[in-house]
Protein backbone atom coordinates (compact mmCIF):
# COMPACT_ATOMS: atom_id res chain seq x y z
CA UNK A 1 0.00 0.00 0.00
CA UNK A 2 1.29 3.31 -0.75
CA UNK A 3 1.85 5.37 2.37
CA UNK A 4 -1.16 8.31 2.53
CA UNK A 5 0.26 11.70 2.96
CA UNK A 6 0.56 12.05 7.03
CA UNK A 7 -0.64 8.57 7.70
CA UNK A 8 2.09 7.08 9.89
CA UNK A 9 -0.30 3.99 10.94
CA UNK A 10 -3.50 2.92 9.31
CA UNK A 11 -5.12 -0.71 10.71
CA UNK A 12 -7.09 -2.32 8.65
CA UNK A 13 -10.05 -5.25 9.36
CA UNK A 14 -7.75 -6.75 12.37
CA UNK A 15 -9.11 -9.44 13.90
CA UNK A 16 -7.13 -11.06 17.33
CA UNK A 17 -8.67 -14.22 18.44
CA UNK A 18 -7.74 -16.37 20.79
CA UNK A 19 -8.23 -20.44 20.67
CA UNK A 20 -9.69 -21.61 23.38
CA UNK A 21 -8.63 -25.10 24.53
CA UNK A 22 -9.65 -27.71 26.94
CA UNK A 23 -7.96 -30.95 29.16
CA UNK A 24 -4.44 -32.11 28.58
CA UNK A 25 -5.11 -32.82 24.67
CA UNK A 26 -5.54 -28.68 24.17
CA UNK A 27 -8.66 -29.71 22.14
CA UNK A 28 -10.33 -26.30 21.04
CA UNK A 29 -13.59 -25.49 22.24
CA UNK A 30 -13.74 -22.11 20.45
CA UNK A 31 -12.39 -18.46 20.35
CA UNK A 32 -12.25 -15.42 22.88
CA UNK A 33 -12.54 -12.91 19.86
CA UNK A 34 -10.81 -9.96 21.63
CA UNK A 35 -10.70 -7.67 18.53
CA UNK A 36 -13.27 -7.57 15.71
CA UNK A 37 -13.15 -6.23 12.46
CA UNK A 38 -10.70 -2.75 13.76
CA UNK A 39 -10.37 -0.08 11.33
CA UNK A 40 -8.41 2.92 12.13
CA UNK A 41 -6.02 4.98 11.01
CA UNK A 42 -3.27 7.68 13.09
CA UNK A 43 -1.88 10.97 11.16
CA UNK A 44 1.39 12.05 12.15
CA UNK A 45 1.67 14.34 15.11
CA UNK A 46 -1.82 13.66 16.20
CA UNK A 47 -3.12 11.17 19.24
CA UNK A 48 -5.96 8.53 18.43
CA UNK A 49 -7.44 7.59 21.93
CA UNK A 50 -9.34 4.37 22.48
CA UNK A 51 -11.37 4.31 25.28
CA UNK A 52 -13.36 1.54 27.08
CA UNK A 53 -13.58 -0.50 30.05
CA UNK A 54 -11.04 -3.18 30.42
CA UNK A 55 -10.94 -6.18 28.85
CA UNK A 56 -12.76 -4.35 25.47
CA UNK A 57 -9.81 -5.22 23.57
CA UNK A 58 -7.56 -2.10 23.36
CA UNK A 59 -4.73 -3.38 24.83
CA UNK A 60 -4.66 -6.11 22.61
CA UNK A 61 -5.42 -4.19 19.70
CA UNK A 62 -1.85 -2.03 20.87
CA UNK A 63 -0.49 -5.16 21.46
CA UNK A 64 -1.18 -6.76 17.81
CA UNK A 65 0.51 -3.39 16.69
CA UNK A 66 3.69 -4.10 17.82
CA UNK A 67 3.15 -8.29 17.08
CA UNK A 68 3.15 -9.05 20.58
CA UNK A 69 0.62 -11.39 19.80
CA UNK A 70 -0.58 -12.74 16.46
CA UNK A 71 -3.69 -10.78 14.39
CA UNK A 72 -5.90 -13.28 13.51
CA UNK A 73 -6.68 -11.52 10.36
CA UNK A 74 -6.71 -7.70 8.81
CA UNK A 75 -3.49 -5.51 7.84
CA UNK A 76 -1.17 -3.32 9.43
CA UNK A 77 0.51 -0.69 7.58
CA UNK A 78 3.25 1.47 9.35
CA UNK A 79 4.45 4.43 6.75
CA UNK A 80 2.45 2.02 3.91
CA UNK A 81 4.28 -0.93 4.94
CA UNK A 82 2.40 -3.90 6.10
CA UNK A 83 3.64 -5.25 9.17
CA UNK A 84 1.90 -8.27 9.27
CA UNK A 85 3.40 -9.35 5.98
CA UNK A 86 7.07 -8.49 7.12
CA UNK A 87 9.72 -11.80 7.72
CA UNK A 88 11.32 -11.67 11.19
CA UNK A 89 14.34 -10.06 9.79
CA UNK A 90 12.28 -7.65 8.28
CA UNK A 91 10.27 -6.65 11.53
CA UNK A 92 13.35 -6.46 13.48
CA UNK A 93 14.43 -3.67 11.18
CA UNK A 94 11.29 -1.69 11.53
CA UNK A 95 10.31 -2.48 15.08
CA UNK A 96 11.78 0.18 17.11
CA UNK A 97 9.87 2.73 14.82
CA UNK A 98 6.79 1.85 17.38
CA UNK A 99 7.68 2.18 21.17
CA UNK A 100 5.08 1.64 24.13
CA UNK A 101 4.49 3.07 27.29
CA UNK A 102 3.46 0.82 29.81
CA UNK A 103 0.44 1.03 32.72
CA UNK A 104 3.05 0.02 35.56
CA UNK A 105 5.92 2.10 35.22
CA UNK A 106 7.50 -0.13 38.10
CA UNK A 107 7.03 -3.47 36.52
CA UNK A 108 8.52 -2.31 33.03
CA UNK A 109 11.77 -0.93 33.91
CA UNK A 110 14.89 -3.60 34.51
CA UNK A 111 15.11 -3.03 38.80
CA UNK A 112 18.68 -3.70 38.32
CA UNK A 113 19.76 -0.97 36.30
CA UNK A 114 20.01 2.66 36.54
CA UNK A 115 17.47 5.19 34.88
CA UNK A 116 20.28 6.38 32.53
CA UNK A 117 21.68 2.72 32.22
CA UNK A 118 17.85 1.47 31.29
CA UNK A 119 17.87 4.39 28.32
CA UNK A 120 21.83 3.93 27.27
CA UNK A 121 20.82 0.14 26.93
CA UNK A 122 18.00 1.46 23.95
CA UNK A 123 20.66 4.09 22.53
CA UNK A 124 22.90 1.06 22.30
CA UNK A 125 20.62 -1.16 20.96
CA UNK A 126 19.50 1.50 18.47
CA UNK A 127 23.20 1.33 17.33
CA UNK A 128 23.28 5.42 15.84
CA UNK A 129 25.35 6.34 18.52
CA UNK A 130 28.93 5.46 18.58
CA UNK A 131 31.14 6.69 21.09
CA UNK A 132 30.73 6.76 24.92
CA UNK A 133 30.42 10.41 25.04
CA UNK A 134 27.90 10.15 22.29
CA UNK A 135 25.78 7.66 24.44
CA UNK A 136 26.30 9.91 27.71
CA UNK A 137 25.29 13.14 25.90
CA UNK A 138 22.10 11.80 24.48
CA UNK A 139 21.07 10.06 27.89
CA UNK A 140 20.95 13.13 29.50
CA UNK A 141 19.95 15.12 26.84
CA UNK A 142 16.62 12.26 26.95
CA UNK A 143 16.47 13.09 31.35
CA UNK A 144 16.49 16.48 30.74
CA UNK A 145 13.88 15.94 27.81
CA UNK A 146 11.21 14.41 30.44
CA UNK A 147 12.19 16.89 33.49
CA UNK A 148 14.34 14.23 35.12
CA UNK A 149 17.97 15.56 36.60
CA UNK A 150 21.42 13.77 35.98
CA UNK A 151 21.07 13.06 40.11
CA UNK A 152 17.57 10.80 39.13
CA UNK A 153 19.19 9.27 36.47
CA UNK A 154 21.65 7.28 38.65
CA UNK A 155 18.90 5.93 40.75
CA UNK A 156 16.98 2.96 40.41
CA UNK A 157 13.47 2.26 40.01
CA UNK A 158 12.26 1.64 43.54
CA UNK A 159 14.14 4.98 44.54
CA UNK A 160 12.06 6.51 42.38
CA UNK A 161 8.09 8.21 42.48
CA UNK A 162 5.97 6.64 40.36
CA UNK A 163 5.74 9.68 37.86
CA UNK A 164 9.83 9.44 38.05
CA UNK A 165 9.56 5.88 37.12
CA UNK A 166 6.99 6.64 34.16
CA UNK A 167 9.11 10.05 33.10
CA UNK A 168 12.30 7.50 32.30
CA UNK A 169 9.58 5.30 30.82
CA UNK A 170 8.89 7.94 28.26
CA UNK A 171 12.59 8.99 27.81
CA UNK A 172 13.28 5.27 26.87
CA UNK A 173 10.38 5.07 24.35
CA UNK A 174 11.88 8.47 22.84
CA UNK A 175 15.08 7.12 22.75
CA UNK A 176 14.86 5.62 19.30
CA UNK A 177 13.04 8.19 17.58
CA UNK A 178 9.66 6.64 16.96
CA UNK A 179 7.35 7.25 14.47
CA UNK A 180 4.84 6.09 16.86
CA UNK A 181 4.47 5.77 20.73
CA UNK A 182 1.56 3.73 21.98
CA UNK A 183 0.77 4.73 25.32
CA UNK A 184 -1.10 1.76 27.02
CA UNK A 185 -2.86 3.38 30.44
CA UNK A 186 0.16 5.58 30.94
CA UNK A 187 -1.32 6.88 34.09
CA UNK A 188 -4.08 5.41 35.69
CA UNK A 189 -1.53 3.90 38.05
CA UNK A 190 -0.44 7.03 38.94
CA UNK A 191 -1.87 9.95 41.63
CA UNK A 192 -4.45 11.91 40.39
CA UNK A 193 -1.66 14.81 40.70
CA UNK A 194 0.68 13.44 39.25
CA UNK A 195 -1.49 12.37 36.26
CA UNK A 196 -2.00 15.77 35.15
CA UNK A 197 1.96 16.18 34.92
CA UNK A 198 2.31 13.51 33.11
CA UNK A 199 -0.56 14.19 30.47
CA UNK A 200 1.37 17.79 30.38
CA UNK A 201 4.28 16.59 29.77
CA UNK A 202 3.65 14.27 26.72
CA UNK A 203 1.65 16.95 25.23
CA UNK A 204 4.68 19.14 25.97
CA UNK A 205 6.87 16.59 24.00
CA UNK A 206 4.24 16.31 21.22
CA UNK A 207 4.55 20.15 20.44
CA UNK A 208 8.26 19.79 20.83
CA UNK A 209 9.45 16.98 18.67
CA UNK A 210 5.77 16.28 16.01
CA UNK A 211 4.84 13.21 18.24
CA UNK A 212 2.37 10.98 17.03
CA UNK A 213 0.21 9.36 20.05
CA UNK A 214 -2.05 6.43 20.10
CA UNK A 215 -3.59 6.27 23.46
CA UNK A 216 -5.23 3.67 25.02
CA UNK A 217 -7.33 4.36 28.74
CA UNK A 218 -10.18 3.68 30.37
CA UNK A 219 -10.48 6.87 32.09
CA UNK A 220 -12.62 9.56 28.96
CA UNK A 221 -11.69 12.62 30.84
CA UNK A 222 -8.02 11.72 30.58
CA UNK A 223 -8.27 10.96 27.03
CA UNK A 224 -10.50 14.62 26.12
CA UNK A 225 -7.21 16.14 27.23
CA UNK A 226 -4.91 14.72 24.73
CA UNK A 227 -6.23 13.27 22.28
CA UNK A 228 -7.43 14.47 18.80
CA UNK A 229 -9.92 12.03 18.00
CA UNK A 230 -11.62 9.08 19.96
CA UNK A 231 -12.83 5.77 19.29
CA UNK A 232 -15.03 3.86 22.14
CA UNK A 233 -14.22 0.32 22.01
CA UNK A 234 -16.74 -2.49 23.03
CA UNK A 235 -16.26 -6.04 23.09
CA UNK A 236 -13.91 -6.11 20.83
CA UNK A 237 -15.85 -3.48 18.20
CA UNK A 238 -15.36 0.32 17.67
CA UNK A 239 -18.87 1.19 18.30
CA UNK A 240 -18.44 5.57 18.16
CA UNK A 241 -15.84 7.68 16.36
CA UNK A 242 -15.49 11.29 17.40
CA UNK A 243 -13.12 14.52 17.85
CA UNK A 244 -12.62 14.38 21.57
CA UNK A 245 -14.27 17.56 21.74
CA UNK A 246 -17.61 16.22 20.56
CA UNK A 247 -17.06 13.36 23.28
CA UNK A 248 -18.43 15.50 26.13
CA UNK A 249 -20.76 17.50 23.86
CA UNK A 250 -22.25 15.63 21.87
CA UNK A 251 -22.21 11.51 22.89
CA UNK A 252 -24.33 9.43 20.14
CA UNK A 253 -23.74 5.78 21.34
CA UNK A 254 -25.83 4.92 24.63
CA UNK A 255 -22.07 3.03 25.56
CA UNK A 256 -20.45 6.14 25.17
CA UNK A 257 -23.03 8.27 27.04
CA UNK A 258 -22.92 5.29 29.97
CA UNK A 259 -19.23 6.14 30.63
CA UNK A 260 -19.62 9.76 30.25
CA UNK A 261 -22.24 10.16 33.04
CA UNK A 262 -20.20 7.80 35.30
CA UNK A 263 -17.30 10.59 35.18
CA UNK A 264 -17.15 12.94 38.68
CA UNK A 265 -18.54 16.06 38.42
CA UNK A 266 -16.59 18.51 40.46
CA UNK A 267 -19.88 21.06 40.80
CA UNK A 268 -22.90 20.23 42.66
CA UNK A 269 -25.81 21.39 41.10
CA UNK A 270 -24.31 20.13 38.06
CA UNK A 271 -24.24 16.76 39.67
CA UNK A 272 -27.72 17.17 40.07
CA UNK A 273 -28.94 18.35 36.90
CA UNK A 274 -27.08 14.96 35.39
CA UNK A 275 -28.63 11.95 34.70
CA UNK A 276 -26.29 9.06 35.87
CA UNK A 277 -26.70 6.09 33.12
CA UNK A 278 -27.02 2.98 35.21
CA UNK A 279 -25.57 0.10 33.09
CA UNK A 280 -27.36 -3.35 33.89
CA UNK A 281 -25.39 -6.42 34.03
CA UNK A 282 -21.74 -7.12 33.44
CA UNK A 283 -19.51 -6.43 29.56
CA UNK A 284 -20.58 -10.01 27.91
CA UNK A 285 -18.03 -12.39 27.38
CA UNK A 286 -15.89 -12.14 24.44
CA UNK A 287 -16.53 -15.96 23.86
CA UNK A 288 -19.98 -16.25 23.98
CA UNK A 289 -20.54 -12.54 22.58
CA UNK A 290 -24.55 -11.54 21.81
CA UNK A 291 -26.00 -11.47 18.51
CA UNK A 292 -26.67 -8.20 16.78
CA UNK A 293 -25.60 -5.18 18.89
CA UNK A 294 -23.00 -6.13 21.20
CA UNK A 295 -24.42 -4.24 23.93
CA UNK A 296 -28.05 -4.93 23.58
CA UNK A 297 -28.09 -7.46 26.67
CA UNK A 298 -26.77 -3.62 28.71
CA UNK A 299 -28.39 -0.81 26.51
CA UNK A 300 -31.68 0.93 27.85
CA UNK A 301 -33.10 1.57 24.42
CA UNK A 302 -32.48 -1.89 22.90
CA UNK A 303 -35.12 -3.09 20.32
CA UNK A 304 -36.25 -6.48 18.32
CA UNK A 305 -33.98 -5.58 15.53
CA UNK A 306 -30.44 -4.74 18.00
CA UNK A 307 -30.92 -8.63 19.13
CA UNK A 308 -30.98 -9.50 15.46
CA UNK A 309 -28.69 -7.56 13.66
CA UNK A 310 -25.13 -5.98 14.24
CA UNK A 311 -24.67 -2.50 13.20
CA UNK A 312 -22.06 -1.07 11.27
CA UNK A 313 -20.21 1.89 12.12
CA UNK A 314 -21.87 4.84 9.98
CA UNK A 315 -21.17 8.80 9.25
CA UNK A 316 -23.67 10.55 11.86
CA UNK A 317 -22.37 13.87 10.51
CA UNK A 318 -19.01 15.74 9.79
CA UNK A 319 -16.03 12.63 10.65
CA UNK A 320 -18.31 11.71 13.67
CA UNK A 321 -19.08 7.90 13.01
CA UNK A 322 -21.63 5.38 15.54
CA UNK A 323 -22.72 2.04 15.33
CA UNK A 324 -26.44 2.12 16.90
CA UNK A 325 -29.51 1.04 14.84
CA UNK A 326 -31.47 4.16 16.70
CA UNK A 327 -28.96 6.89 17.32
CA UNK A 328 -30.97 9.35 15.07
CA UNK A 329 -33.96 9.08 17.62
CA UNK A 330 -31.55 9.44 20.49
CA UNK A 331 -29.82 12.44 19.19
CA UNK A 332 -31.43 15.93 20.80
CA UNK A 333 -32.86 17.94 18.80
CA UNK A 334 -30.36 20.34 18.31
CA UNK A 335 -27.58 18.13 16.74
FE1 LIG B 1 -28.59 0.10 22.04
FE2 LIG B 1 -29.71 -0.94 19.87
FE3 LIG B 1 -28.07 1.11 19.63
FE4 LIG B 1 -27.13 -1.30 20.29
S1 LIG B 1 -28.09 -0.75 18.37
S2 LIG B 1 -26.57 0.64 21.21
S3 LIG B 1 -28.76 -2.06 21.57
S4 LIG B 1 -30.05 1.10 20.67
Amino acid sequence: MEAQKNIILSVKGLKVHFPLTKGITKRQIGYVRAVEDVTFDVERGKTVGIVGESGCGKTTTGKAILRMVNATDGEIYLNGENLLKMTPHEHDKVKRKVQMIFQDPYGSLDPRQKASSIIREILVEDGKHHTSEELDRRTQQLLTMVGLSEEIGERYPHEMSGGQRQRVGIARALACNPDLIICDEPVSALDVSIQAQIINLLTKLQKELGLTYLFIAHDLAVVRHIADTVYVMYLGKFVEKMRSDEMFSSPLHPYTKALLSAIPVVDYHMEKMRKRIELSGEVPSPIHAPTGCPFHPRCPHATEICKEKMPEMEVAFGDHEVACHHYKELMPEQQ
